[in-house]
């Protein structure tokens, strides 16, 4: 059986570590690795390890820290298609998809080599009596990152050049569900020449992340996760004084509106809703029919969704693979049946999919009609291929109705009039929007994160907001004595 290690100081490692979990292959349902969970004791080494090497990190200048980025950036290129494979075969998305997570991964690398420009700041000569003033960002110290299963490549390097860029060192707690990817990051920043230590990784589940919240050498944490997780990260870490971002769950909606282009909006619904099995934060999980709209819509939809292509993620002819574990996909199937004792209504139920009958983890595609806005499937996230259709009256209703829900991740709404999308734009209460755009996920120079209980914290992920996230604001003001006497001043100071 292959073990999945800890990686620590450099180095690939047992640790003591005696507790492990199995990882499976969902396509097959197959056992195809254990991973090692680390506890205090790993936590406390790894930790160790990343306050050693700060200090000479930290003194490495940012264009050489950069460099060594862009040679992460080569052999990410070099390693797509590994790291693609990787992915499915833990994940179990199809292996297109995969192979864009490692591209929006590795923009994010892109970005973070341009930190020489951006750890630039602001200068203002002589604010008055031969000051001149400026300020400076520093890193932290030691940042961790807690990261989920839906994307194990993307999320952490959403999070990892970010912090190394900025002159930090860090501990990533990947996902036990797929852990491997990880290790592959592991590797290729190693051989792109980074030093031992400044980038870690402690395998694990709750028992890592809260030795990570414990330590007192731990800065700052980033989570990535489900909502009740991210709160309690959010929580344990700031009540012990750490600077932390918390990203949560998610409850995406599309609006169609009646003058929308339906072909663009169907398919926008079937890719966004059922890609990757609908394990996405930005996956559409509810379709808001505005007026007489909803009929067609809900006809189109389901005929899409009865000829989707279910298969392993590795056929290339799969649209949809399978469900992270079986215990995932049961959880899913249950929020189906809830669905119907609360009285949506059914129009396809993916537990009657063919693919149900084999070993592997999958479940098809579920379309519910009627949703109301009580109903536990519409309040709830289900992170499955269970697309919910709400029908509303009017643009307003529609605008009211996301707004109340307790998620804020991600919206779009999908019509022809530019009116409409101004109006909804400016009062939707949401992070991320998208116009005529299924899911908008920023670029890497933008960032990403959402509203209300999807992000718990002041930053947002990568771009700029990360590179704030990252570092400490200081402020500085310098005179250098020219010889001339003043006498003290008792007064507050001002611009002279
Ligand atoms: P999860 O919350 O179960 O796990 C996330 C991380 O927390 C993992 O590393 C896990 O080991 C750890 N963890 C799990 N239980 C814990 C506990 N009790 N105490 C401390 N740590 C714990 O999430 P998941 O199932 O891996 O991922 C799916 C969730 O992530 C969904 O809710 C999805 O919306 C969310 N997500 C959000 C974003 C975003 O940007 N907002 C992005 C990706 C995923």
């Amino acid at each position: 059986m292959r073990i999945i290690h800890h990686f620590i100081g450099g180095i690939f490692t047992a640790c003591q570590t005696e507790r492990q979990s199995d990882v499976f292959n969902p396509a097959t349902g197959e056992v195809s690795a254990s991973v090692l969970l680390g506890g205090k004791s790993e936590v406390d080494l790894a930790v160790a390890a990343a306050r050693k090497a700060w200090p000479a990190w930290a003194e490495t200048a940012p264009l050489k820290r950069a460099r060594i980025l862009a040679k992460f950036k080569e052999l990410i290129e070099k390693h797509h298609d590994d790291l693609a494979l990787c992915i499915t075969r833990e994940h179990g998305k199809v292996l297109q998809d995969a192979r864009g997570e490692v591209t929006r991964g590795l923009e994010v690398v892109e970005f973070a080599t341009g930190a020489p420009h951006l750890l630039k700041t602001a200068y203002t000569d002589n604010i008055g009596g031969d000051i001149d003033h400026w300020n400076l960002r520093q890193p932290l110290g030691v940042c961790a990152g807690i990261t989920p299963f839906n994307f194990p490549f993307m999320v952490p390097l959403w999070m990892i050049p970010m912090a190394l860029a900025t002159g930090n060192t860090f501990v990533l707690k990947p996902s036990e569900r797929d852990p491997s990817a990880s290790l592959m990051i592991a590797d290729l920043l190693a051989q792109a020449g980074l030093p031992d230590g400044v980038f870690n990784v402690v395998q694990g589940d709750k028992q890592a992340v809260d030795a990570l919240l414990q330590h007192p050498d731990v800065a700052a944490v980033s989570f990535v996760g489900s909502t009740p997780i991210a709160q309690y990260v959010h929580r344990e870490g700031t009540l012990r004084g750490k600077r932390v971002q918390a990203l949560g769950g998610a409850k995406n909606h599309l609006v169609v509106m009646p003058d929308a282009d339906i072909d663009q909006a169907v398919d926008a619904l079937i890719g966004a809703a059922y890609g990757s099995a609908g394990e996405r934060c930005r996956a559409i999980s509810v379709a808001v029919a505005v007026g007489d709209v909803a009929d067609e819509l809900v006809a189109r939809v389901a005929d899409k969704v009865r000829v989707l292509n279910i298969g392993s993620g590795e056929e290339a002819s799969s649209e949809m693979g399978p469900l992270v574990t079986a215990a995932h996909r049961d959880k899913v199937e249950g929020y189906i049946e809830k669905g119907v004792q609360e009285g949506a209504r059914l129009v396809i139920d993916g537990r009657q999919h063919a693919c149900r009958n084999t070993a592997g983890f999958f479940t098809g595609g579920t379309l519910f009609d009627d949703v109301t806005p009580a109903m536990q499937i519409y309040r709830e996230e289900i992170f499955g291929p269970v697309l919910s259709v709400v029908r509303v009256a009017s643009l307003a209703e529609a605008v009211d109705l996301i707004n109340a829900h307790e998620f804020g991740n991600g919206v779009s709404v999908y019509t022809a009039s530019g009116a409409v999308a101004r109006e909804f734009t400016r009062r939707v209460q949401i992070g991320m929007v998208g116009v005529n755009v299924p899911i908008p996920v920023p670029m890497a120079w933008h960032s990403f994160g959402g509203w209300k209980r999807s992000l718990f914290g002041d930053h947002h992920a990568y771009g700029e907001e990360g590179i704030r996230f990252y570092t400490r604001y200081k402020s500085v003001m310098q005179r250098w004595p020219d010889g001339s006497r003043q006498g003290p001043e008792f007064t507050m100071p001002v611009a002279k």
